[in-house]
C-alpha cells in the first residue's frame, strides 16, 4: 500500500561523484549540460528544468597550510514540502499531492504561467521552452508505482541518498545525528524536520543552512502562517464586510412597501 517516503541525504557520506545527477538525467530522459568550466568542479549550477539533482559544492577556506580549501558536498532537489507553496499558487492544480504524500507537476495540466516558479522558496522549478511547462523532480513517480527506489538513491554509491518511509527515514536520521554529535560533531544538525511543515526531502548538515544556500529554519514557512498580524487583520475586515453586507440587507427588505 503506498505510504509517505522521504530522502534522507547525508552530507557527510557525500564524495561529489554526481552520479544521482546522471541517473536522474538517464532515467527521466533529461537534455546534458553544455561543456563549459564555471571556476568550480560545480559545472551543474543550479536546480532548473533539465536538472532535477544538483550536487552543491561549498567551497571554504580552512586554517589548514596542507588543505587550505575544504569542500562540503550536498546533493540538491526538489524538498517536496509538505506546505508546499508551488501547489498553493497553481491556478490550474496542475501540481497535486501524490499518493506517496510527494509533490508532482502533471505536465498535460501544466499551462507554463511560471507562478510554482516564482513561489518555491527554493529555486527547483524550471521552464521548460521545448514543451511550455514547469519541470522539477518527480520523485520518480514512475518508478515508485512499479515499487522501484528513484534513480538518483539508487545510484549512490556511498548511500548519502537514502529513500524510503518518511518516518523509517527520519529514524535513521535521528540516530545518525546523535552518532555524530558523540563523536564531537557539534555542528551537524536536520534540516527539514520543521522547514516548510516538513520536507520529504531532508539533510542532515554540517553547518548552518545559509552556508549551503538554503533558507534558515526560522524562515522557512509561508507566508500567510508567518504574517499573524496580516492574517488576523484580514479575518476582521471579512467579518465587518459580511456584517455590513448583512445589515444593508436587512434595511433594504425592511425599506420595501
Ligand atoms: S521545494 Fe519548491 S517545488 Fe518542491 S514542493 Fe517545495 S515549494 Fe514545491
Ligand atoms: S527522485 Fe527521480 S526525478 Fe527526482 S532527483 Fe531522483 S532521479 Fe531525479
Amino acid at each position: 500500500m503506498a505510504q509517505p517516503v522521504g530522502f534522507f541525504t547525508d552530507t557527510t557520506l557525500c564524495i561529489g561523484c554526481k552520479a544521482c545527477e546522471v541517473a536522474c538525467k538517464e532515467w527521466n530522459g533529461l537534455p546534458d549540460n553544455p561543456l563549459e568550466f564555471r571556476g568550480s568542479y560545480d559545472n551543474t549550477g543550479q536546480l532548473d528544468h533539465a536538472n532535477w539533482r544538483h550536487v552543491r559544492f561549498v567551497e571554504q577556506t580552512t586554517k589548514s597550510p596542507d588543505k587550505p580549501i575544504a569542500w562540503s558536498m550536498m546533493s540538491d532537489v526538489c524538498k517536496h514540502c509538505a506546505n508546499a507553496s508551488c501547489l498553493e499558487v497553481c491556478p490550474t492544480n496542475a501540481i497535486v499531492r501524490t499518493e506517496f504524500d510527494t509533490v508532482f507537476i502533471q505536465q498535460d495540466v501544466c499551462n507554463g504561467c511560471r507562478d510554482c516558479i516564482s513561489a518555491c522558496p527554493y529555486g527547483v522549478i524550471g521552464f521548460n521552452s521545448n514543451t511550455g511547462t514547469a519541470q522539477k523532480c518527480t520523485f520518480c513517480y514512475d518508478r515508485l508505482q512499479n515499487n522501484l527506489k528513484p534513480a538518483c538513491a539508487t545510484a549512490c554509491p556511498t548511500q548519502s541518498i537514502k529513500f524510503g518511509p518518511l518516518d523509517e527515514m527520519r529514524q535513521t536520521a535521528a540516530t545518525r545525528l546523535a552518532t555524530l554529535h558523540a563523536q564531537g560533531m557539534s555542528e551537524a544538525r536536520i534540516y527539514g524536520d520543521k522547514e516548510y511543515g516538513g520536507l520529504h526531502a531532508f539533510f542532515l548538515l554540517t553547518d548552518k543552512p545559509e552556508t549551503y544556500s538554503l533558507p534558515s529554519t526560522e524562515s522557512a514557512v509561508l507566508p500567510s502562517r508567518n504574517n499573524i498580524p496580516g492574517y488576523l487583520g484580514a479575518v476582521v475586515t471579512a467579518v465587518v464586510a459580511a456584517v455590513a453586507g448583512l445589515i444593508a440587507f436587512r434595511r433594504r427588505g425592511e425599506a420595501k412597501p
